[in-house]
């Protein structure tokens, strides 16, 4: 069984068929949203670490679907990919995304924030996505220095050389890349200079890590930063809690900081106030 939700299904054989069972269910419901258009965004700040001003908004994918009732994006997400549905809601997040820019495009030119978007490491194996990403931005005239977008390490490990061409048609067209969770999977940085990414976003566990006085989660989160400035890139810590964790992560030199200590994902109608403080509807 590979999964990477509900992992106690895994444990005895009888739930096996419960496991299966739960994820065509969810795949369905999934297919419903998508025709019944049951989705919505929310958006959650990243924050340059020293002055703490909102920079950048992560995309997150929410539902309304009543069927899909407590089963967030880390469960539906993956059933996604192994349902085959993956590309159709990334393709709706990316279009959604680029729809509300273009609508606050004139403020937006004010603040500036970048928009960071999930994807599916499916896009890499699909020769389409570039050109999908190309003619989305063209049509809703979307600055591509805007938007970065955000592959987990695990899908990078194994990528063949035509997968880096999908990584660097997306640059060449301007977008930027961030390596999502990252230190969970097993790229070594002599692998990792050959992927043309932007920036590293460290993985919660490792900052959760740093809050019960973890000497060695503290020496990971500095080579990885370290190692990050020597190649020119960024780092950002995310699911930052505590102000401990916060005052590590600065002092270190970390660049961005993201976590419900700071702020929680937003739906758009509050992105405005966080972007800039003075601003009131
Ligand atoms: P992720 O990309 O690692 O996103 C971060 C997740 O951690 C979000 O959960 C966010 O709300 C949560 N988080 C951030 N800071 C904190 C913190 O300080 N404390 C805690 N406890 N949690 C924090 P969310 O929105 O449930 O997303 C879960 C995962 O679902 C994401 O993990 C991402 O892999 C996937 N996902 C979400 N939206 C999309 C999407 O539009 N497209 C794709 N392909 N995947 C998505
Ligand atoms: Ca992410
Ligand atoms: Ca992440
Ligand atoms: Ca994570």
């Amino acid at each position: 069984v590979k999964s990477n939700s509900l992992p106690h299904f895994q444990v005895f054989d009888k739930h096996f068929s419960q496991h299966v069972y739960f994820n065509k269910e969810v795949a369905g419901f999934i297919k419903d949203a998508l025709r019944k258009n049951e989705f919505y965004l929310q958006y959650m700040p990243i924050h340059e670490a020293q002055s703490l001003k909102v920079v950048a908004l992560e995309v997150l994918l929410r539902t309304t679907s009543k069927k899909m009732e407590g089963i967030g994006p880390d469960v539906f997400i993956p059933i996604a990919e192994k349902f085959n549905l993956i590309k159709e809601i990334d393709a709706w997040v990316i279009e959604n995304t680029f729809s509300i820019i273009k609508e606050n495009y004139t403020y937006l030119e004010a603040t500036k924030p970048i928009f960071c978007i999930n994807i599916s490491s499916e896009q890499l194996r699909n020769t389409n996505f570039v050109g999908l990403l190309s003619r989305l931005l063209k049509q809703y005239d979307i600055p591509a220095e805007w938007i970065e977008l955000e592959l987990t390490e695990t899908s990078l490990v194994n990528v063949e050389d035509k997968n880096i061409e999908v990584l660097q048609g997306i640059r060449e067209l301007g977008v930027r890349l961030s390596l999502d969770d990252y230190g969970t999977g097993y790229i070594s940085f002599n692998q990792l200079i050959n992927y043309p990414v932007n920036n590293l976003k460290i993985d919660k566990s490792f900052i959760d890590l740093l809050e019960k006085k973890d000497d060695a989660s503290k020496m990971i989160v500095k080579s990885i930063h370290s190692l990050a400035t020597t190649y020119q890139l960024t780092t950002v810590a995310e699911g930052v809690e505590t102000i401990e964790q916060y005052r590590y992560l600065s002092e270190l030199g970390c660049d961005f900081l993201q976590g419900y200590l700071f702020c929680k994902p937003v739906p758009w109608d509050q992105v405005k106030t966080l972007l800039d403080p003075s601003h009131t509807e």
